[in-house]
């Protein structure tokens, strides 16, 4: 494959905390997550998903603790330094650029040569499945498909690691349902790293090899989807969950 993912151990989150003002959104979030695997994070709205996500792209600074990925500290550097793909429930593609133009556009600002860009791009759109609809602005796609788009753009930069904040939020059930297996055949293809932000228990329950369910800014458990599903830690997770009737 020419898309070949930039290699790592694991990336470690210590006692990550971010605040608001007088708000503690993210308190001492402890975290290791290795290579290969996808991890959902999973809670209801407001408990610091995307405070989460956004603070390990470097989105957002940190207010204490540090995101190491191996030896290397990167809390510290800007999200462009950090290199990792993300992919936004809006899209969030630019509607004036064609599909191949948005897939291209971070290799081209990183100044790669044409003919590598072509090839990445093409491979891209073969592993999201959007050959033939290149020349297309992002408003004559569906929402599955700008989708796709943004999952390829994220992946072409070859990140370490890949972060999803609710990828198929605005997707039909239907659609979601065919994303979601779409999601992980792409994960598995590449042998990415993975997390993926959502609020849906079926969603992580099916996804991921492991959840971190995350409520009022702490983790308050961490476990395979059977573990959770067999002995949640904490009644507000079993509650959450959907497993006390
Ligand atoms: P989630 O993604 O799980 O829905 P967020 O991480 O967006 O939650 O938000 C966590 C908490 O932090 C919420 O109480 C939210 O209102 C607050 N918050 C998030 N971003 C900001 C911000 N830029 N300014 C102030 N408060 C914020
Ligand atoms: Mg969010």
């Amino acid at each position: 494959m020419t898309i070949a993912l930039s290699q790592f151990d694991e990336v470690r989150l210590d006692r990550v905390s971010r605040d608001f003002g007088a708000l503690n959104a993210l308190r001492d979030v402890s975290l290791t997550i290795r290579r290969g695997e996808f991890i959902a994070l999973l809670g209801p709205s407001g408990c610091g998903k995307s405070t989460t996500l956004n603070c390990i792209a470097g989105l957002l600074p940190v207010t204490g603790g540090a995101i190491w990925l191996d030896k290397n500290r990167v809390d510290t550097l800007r999200p462009e330094e950090r290199g990792f793909g993300m992919v936004f429930q809006n899209y969030a593609l630019f509607p004036h650029l064609n599909v191949r133009q948005n897939i291209g556009f971070g290799l081209k600002m990183r100044g790669r040569p044409k003919a590598e860009i072509d090839r990445k791009v093409d491979e891209a759109l073969n592993l999201v499945r959007l050959q033939g609809q290149e020349n297309k602005l992002p408003g004559q796609l569906s929402g599955g498909q700008q989708q796709r788009v943004a999952i390829a753009r994220a992946i072409v930069i070859e990140p370490p690691l890949v972060l999803m904040d609710e990828p198929l939020s605005n997707l039909d059930a239907k659609l979601r349902i065919e994303m979601r297996a779409e999601i992980r055949r792409i994960h598995n293809e590449l042998g990415a790293t993975t997390i993926y932000v959502t609020h849906d228990q079926d969603e992580a329950l099916s996804l991921a090899d492991r959840i971190v369910v995350l409520r009022d800014g702490v983790v308050r458990q961490v476990g395979a989807p059977k573990e959770l599903y067999e002995t949640p830690a904490h009644f507000d997770v079993a509650d959450f969950m959907g497993f006390r009737n």
